[in-house]
């Protein structure tokens, strides 16, 4: 079915030309009838599938219909504020020719510009659910004129611990709204919170339930911990490593490896959570302007952040569970462009690896970079880097090695212990 078959306005239709869209995602086949038709509706998408327009072309038409005055029409929760920032620009993207005025709103900026945005009056508010009662609450934030709510990456956010946080905003709606829950995944909580929220909802689900992407190849490279480094340097060398978005699990090893792979001259930037916001989205900038070639992160931007043209993910510390992985390998392979997502993975996680190829029901591909010498001993530390294990590893094999240089010196030792026993 093509754009044309929505009933869109023609603003819209001509936003989607312009973003060069050819035909709707399966997402949007699904969704945008139900949600056109009015429609609660429930969509178990996964990111990457095109599900951002499924939910904001709908709105967009709804709101452009509804008058002119500068009332909330619409609330968007989204857990995060990359997610919350990257909506909003959707939005302005396919609502460009319309007279709808938008507003993000989330935490680590200055409060003052969103206050003074939220002043001038929008038609539409993104936002993180902690952001949103801390303003709400002082600015009194007017949602008696609310048409539409979505929750966006609603399993996230139950995740996140943003319940409480939810379920206080929705008390504060008019009840009768259009709700939209959007989720990679569909566990109890979630259909719990649909149950709570939703009236009559129609479902919308697209793939199979919990799969990678299927135009993200997967494969594992087996390395052991201390040259996960090296063999990653080797990796984004080649030519086709043109975008690639590198997972850690915490954020010193986010920064270790950064500092790692800036002095092998690769350009380089992280994102985790103690950077400033203008700092991450400086970094994120970065990346899809193509000023940096690698992104090392943590799991903070592993949903929803929309990157155009990342070529591979790489799991260098191998996700703790299931969901996360296959929310990081959704970075790639992007709404029918392939991509590749790599995991270096050592001997102690392959129990991980297991748990997940158990879970996706599926063994995924081991690799071996050809010349690279899997047995190279520990590398020396980083400048400025504690290597305590590698220090105690190093003394212990210059402790063997005089060992056996010095066979006699234990010898007699031995033999007057014997003599005494
Ligand atoms: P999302 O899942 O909303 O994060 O979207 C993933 C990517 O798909 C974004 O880069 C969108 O611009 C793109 N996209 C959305 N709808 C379409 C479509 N119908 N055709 C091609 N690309 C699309």
């Amino acid at each position: 079915m093509p754009f044309s078959h929505f009933g869109l306005k023609p603003e819209i239709l001509r936003a989607i030309q312009k973003a060069g869209y050819t035909r709707p995602t399966p997402v949007q086949a699904a969704a945008i009838p139900k949600v056109m038709q009015g429609n609660d509706v429930i969509a178990i998408a996964q990111t990457g599938t095109g599900k951002t327009a499924a939910f904001v072309l709908p709105m967009l038409d709804r709101i452009s219909k509804a008058g002119g005055e500068r009332d909330i029409k619409a609330l968007i929760l989204a857990p995060t504020r990359e997610l919350a920032v990257q909506i909003m620009e959707n939005i302005r993207n396919y609502g460009q020719s319309l007279p709808i005025r938008v507003a993000a709103i989330f935490g680590g900026v200055e409060e003052e510009a969103q206050i003074k945005a939220l002043r001038k009056g929008v038609h539409i508010v993104v936002a993180t659910p902690g952001r949103l009662i801390d303003l709400g609450a002082r600015q009194k934030l007017d949602f008696s004129q609310l048409e539409v709510l979505v929750l966006d990456e609603a399993d996230r956010m139950l995740h996140m611990g943003f319940l409480p946080d939810i379920e206080k905003i929705v008390s504060n709606l008019p009840k009768r709204r259009q709700t939209l829950m959007f989720s990679a995944t569909l566990s109890k909580e979630v259909e719990s919170l649909a149950r709570r929220f939703l009236y009559q909802p129609k479902m919308v689900q697209v793939g199979k339930r919990s799969n990678p992407a299927e135009t993200v190849n997967q494969c594992v490279y087996e390395v052991p911990a201390h040259l996960k480094g090296a063999l990653l340097l080797e990796l984004v060398r080649q030519p086709s490593y043109k975008r690639v978005l590198v997972f850690t699990r915490m954020k010193d090893g986010a920064d270790r490896l950064t500092n790692f792979l800036k002095l092998a001259q690769i350009k380089v930037a992280k994102l985790h959570s103690s950077r400033s916001q203008e700092q991450r989205l400086k970094a994120l900038q970065d990346f899809k302007d193509g000023v940096i070639q690698v992104l090392v992160a943590t799991d903070i931007v592993a949903r929803g952040i929309d990157i155009d043209g990342v070529t591979h993910v790489v799991n260098y510390d191998f996700p703790v569970n299931p969901e996360d992985y296959i929310h990081r390998i959704g970075r790639t392979g992007r709404a029918e462009a392939q991509g590749d997502a790599i995991s270096l993975v050592p001997k102690q996680d392959l129990n991980l690896l297991g748990i997940l190829e158990f879970a996706i029901g599926q063994r995924l591909d081991r690799k071996r970079l050809r010349g690279f010498d899997y047995h190279a001993p520990i590398p020396a530390p980083l400048p400025g880097e504690k290597a305590p294990r590698q220090d105690w590893r190093k003394r212990t094999r210059e402790a063997n090695a005089r060992k056996q240089a010095k066979p006699a010196d234990s010898a007699p030792r031995n033999a007057a212990k014997k003599r005494r026993a």
